[in-house]
């Protein structure tokens, strides 16, 4: 068992600088939890929090139902692996393993099983003699990781670990630390600013900004029902659109004039809009659902001038313009585009969102389609 609870936690700095506002989060028994959010948004340290790095200036900090905020960091049971991975450059891959092993007198014969066993996970026996300096990014980051795990510990925390690798190494080490994950059914918490690496590894996103958590679930809940226009527009690449539109009323029908184009929204929604007649609010709609007319317009397309092609093989990214807002649509692969072609698209409207100008909250109850 392995459950990290944060209750009403708030960090502030020296000088009065709040860098976290009471946040609220669990992290259940062997679940991968990814808290993210831009640069400077608290994510770091909530987590360091958590290890015991930073005080915790408000509420309360739980491990297994057991209050830990002024529990030491080494009497935490917790593991911390970071982006600036600081292998000790003199020491073997197995040293580097060993070491913390050591300092707390493990047994020798406990540390070789240790180290093997951590080795054998992260396919690394072969390199155990080898110094930092001979091995590759990517091997490198797996000893780090090697140093969390023969230290067995109850949670596992990952700083940006894998920020300082390229592109191509970050993809197969996010695919390498879920399949870590699943092996070693561990409960572990993770911090990036990539909300790719947030989707595709956790069961359950934190997305904080400002200090302040803005929503937590499942990836695919953030991604259909975000619960304010920021989540919306962070969650998704590329981001979802947000065109500024009037509602109003005609014979009974709800409907959103752009200027360019008016569209119909489904009854479902319309009966939420009905209450911002006469506003302006966000119609937002995802590049994804956007679906391209050839044979011309049609009730609720939109009508846009393409500013920009770009061809990516498995689809086709195109920059837009209604005439006075910009938006993107990814279309299949097999159309031909030219730049200043005037095309329409048909959103799929039930899976548009809309947010209020005012609050920026989505304007749909959240649980409903
Ligand atoms: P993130 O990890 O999301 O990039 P951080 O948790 O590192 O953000 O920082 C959150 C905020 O707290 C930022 O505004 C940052 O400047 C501030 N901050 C971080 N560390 C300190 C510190 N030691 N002293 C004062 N302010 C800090």
């Amino acid at each position: 068992m392995a459950k990290v609870e944060l209750k009403g936690i708030g960090k502030v700095y020296e000088g009065n600088v709040r860098a976290v506002d009471n946040a609220n989060i669990l992290v259940d028994d062997k679940e991968f939890v990814v808290f993210v959010g831009p640069s400077g948004c608290g994510k770091s340290t909530t987590l360091r929090m958590v290890a015991g790095l930073e005080d915790i200036s408000e509420g309360e900090l739980y491990i297994d139902g057991e209050l830990m905020n002024d529990v030491p960091p080494k009497d935490r049971n917790i593991a911390m692996v970071f982006q600036n991975y600081a292998l000790y450059p003199h020491m073997t891959v197995y040293d580097n393993m060993a070491f913390g092993l050591r300092i707390k007198k493990v047994d020798k014969a406990e540390i070789d099983r240790r180290v093997h066993e951590a080795a054998r996970i992260l396919d690394i026996e072969k390199f155990l003699d080898r110094k930092p300096k001979a091995l590759s990014g990517g091997q490198r980051q797996r000893v780090a990781v090697g140093r969390a795990i023969v230290r067995n510990p109850k949670v596992f925390l990952f700083d940006e670990p894998l920020s300082n690798l390229d592109a191509k190494l970050r993809v197969q080490m996010r695919a390498e630390l879920s399949d870590l994950h699943f092996r070693l059914n561990a409960t572990m918490i993770y911090v990036t600013h990539d909300q790719v690496e947030a989707m595709t590894m956790a069961n359950k996103i934190v997305v904080m900004k400002d200090g302040k958590v803005q929503q937590i679930g499942a990836p695919l809940e953030l991604y259909n029902f975000p619960i304010n226009k920021f989540v919306a527009g962070f969650i998704g690449s590329p981001p979802m659109n947000f065109l500024s539109v009037k509602v109003t009323e005609s014979g009974g029908s709800i409907l959103l004039e752009e200027g360019a184009f008016s569209i119909k929204p489904i009854p479902a929604h319309a009966a939420e809009l009905k209450k911002y007649v006469g506003k302006e609010i966000f119609f937002g709609i995802r590049p994804e659902d956007l679906h391209y007319v050839p044979e011309g317009p049609k009730e609720s397309s939109l009508k846009v001038k393409i500013t920009v092609v770009e061809p990516l093989g498995a689809d086709t990214t195109l920059w837009l313009t209604t005439g006075t807002q910009s938006l993107v649509a990814r279309t299949e692969p097999q159309f031909t585009f030219k730049v200043n072609e005037t095309i329409h698209f048909i959103p799929k409207l039930e899976k548009a969102r809309y947010f209020s100008k005012e609050t920026e909250l989505s304007i749909l109850p959240n649980a409903g389609a």
